[in-house]
């Protein structure tokens, strides 16, 4: 079976994780296909093949060498997005892509064009797999997932290119931020590895935001507004005064790249109370730490005016930048960086502005960036990834393994 074989094979899996759900795997579905990658992962001869009763399906290629060497892990996950169906996806093989508008579905008349998306441009003459318009792809990150076992069946088949300990590893409910809460990190038993879940070729990112969510609570005091002079504290202008007196321009949709900010996420309130909602997010975990003192600063310049427990902010982290966690560790950049430029392909390193179960395993003790898996557009009907970077990106898994046993 060829990667792009496996590719389409395993997008005919519906594995849409839910929000809504308590269980894990968030939804059933998703083991009905660990249960056949597990069968496939045997059927590959892999030992120590394990899936566990959250759906973590585990495995080991053993070394060809007697050299002692790291041991290496390859992640991805099985679960697509819950914001658009992952129901019948019905790809299709653009062949020798023109530039040109690509009809996805003329009975709805919906078109993958590079007006909108431009990016489609860099992958003029390549093989685009793109859906029918009514699901999203599964790129996202049923690509990574061929790519590694792709990787892995290679090296099986090449005796001749000696590595050490390789283990994979392929996890539910990422996209419901869950996917590393029950990995795992001492039964996989690596000593560094990579998420495949990155987009464009070339991504390489170990760098996240940090991460908290305000949530503010403003009480008032509600009086008859006819006889209210010097009695009423009105929290619906109070939060609103709270919210104006945070930096204006330092909100997502006037920063980029570095760029932290506070997002406010919602507002609901009447006279006599009212809650803001925010989340925070900066790279640099000084500025981290100063925007959540900011907000108290504002809580208690408020307070100082209205009185003592007008406002209150209840401050929680959610996740940190994994950057402190790598940088004891920068040689695992080095090695994908050199194995992306021996795989032909231009390592582009970013800042993920956002977090990623990289980021969590990293915390938990198995340092973790992430590497491109092709796709672009994720988590909707426009998604699509080039047959060349689903290749590229498994020629990058089988030169990291060959790189790791090399130093
Ligand atoms: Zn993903």
């Amino acid at each position: 079976m060829t990667v792009i074989e496996r590719f389409l094979k395993y997008v005919s899996f519906d594995t849409q994780s839910s929000e809504d759900s308590q269980t894990t795997p968030s939804t059933a579905k998703q083991m009905v296909f660990a249960e056949y990658l597990k069968s496939e992962l045997e059927e590959l001869g892999l030992e120590e093949i394990s899936l566990d009763e959250n759906g973590y399906l585990f495995a080991t290629l053993p070394a060809n060498m007697d050299k002692d060497v790291p041991v290496v892990g390859f992640i991805a996950h099985m679960d697509t997005s819950p914001d658009m169906s992952g129901e019948h996806v019905n790809p299709r093989i653009v062949k020798d892509y023109d530039g040109t508008d690509i009809q996805l579905c003329t009975e709805e008349n919906i078109v993958l064009s590079p007006k909108q998306f431009p990016e489609l441009l860099d992958h003029k003459g390549e093989d685009l797999i793109v859906t029918d318009g009514k699901t999203l792809l599964g790129a996202d990150d049923k690509a990574g997932i061929a790519e590694i076992v792709g990787a892995i069946a290679y090296l099986k088949a090449h005796p001749e290119i000696k590595h050490g300990k390789i283990r994979v590893g392929f996890n539910p409910d990422e996209e419901i931020g869950m996917g590393a809460h029950k990995f795992d990190v001492e039964k996989f038993g690596c000593d560094f590895a990579y998420t495949m879940d990155g987009g464009e070729v070339g991504e390489l990112e170990f760098e996240n935001f940090n991460a908290a969510s305000a949530k503010v609570l403003v009480k008032g005091r509600n009086v008859h507004p006819g006889y209210a002079k010097n009695k009423m504290i009105n929290s619906l202008l109070v939060a609103s005064r709270f919210v104006s007196l945070l930096p204006p321009v330092e909100t997502p949709s006037h920063t980029q790249d570095y760029e932290g900010f506070f997002h406010l996420v919602g507002m609901k309130g009447e006279v006599e109370q009212t809650t803001i909602s925010y989340i925070i997010r900066d790279h640099d975990r000084t500025k981290f730490e100063a925007r959540k003192c900011r907000m108290q600063r504002v809580a208690d310049f408020l307070n100082a005016e209205y009185g003592e427990g007008t406002v209150t902010v209840e401050l929680k982290d959610q996740y940190y930048n994994m950057r402190e966690k790598i940088e004891p560790v920068m040689h695992i950049i080095d090695i994908a960086f050199h194995a992306m430029e021996e795989a032909g392909v231009t390592p582009k390193v970013k800042a993920i502005r956002g977090g990623t179960d990289g980021a969590q395993l990293s915390f938990k003790g198995l340092p973790c960036p992430n590497i491109f898996a092709g796709g672009l557009n994720f988590h909707g009907r426009y998604e699509f990834v080039p047959v060349q970077s689903i290749e590229k990106a498994m020629n990058v898994v089988i030169k990291i393994a060959e790189l790791v046993a090399k130093r």
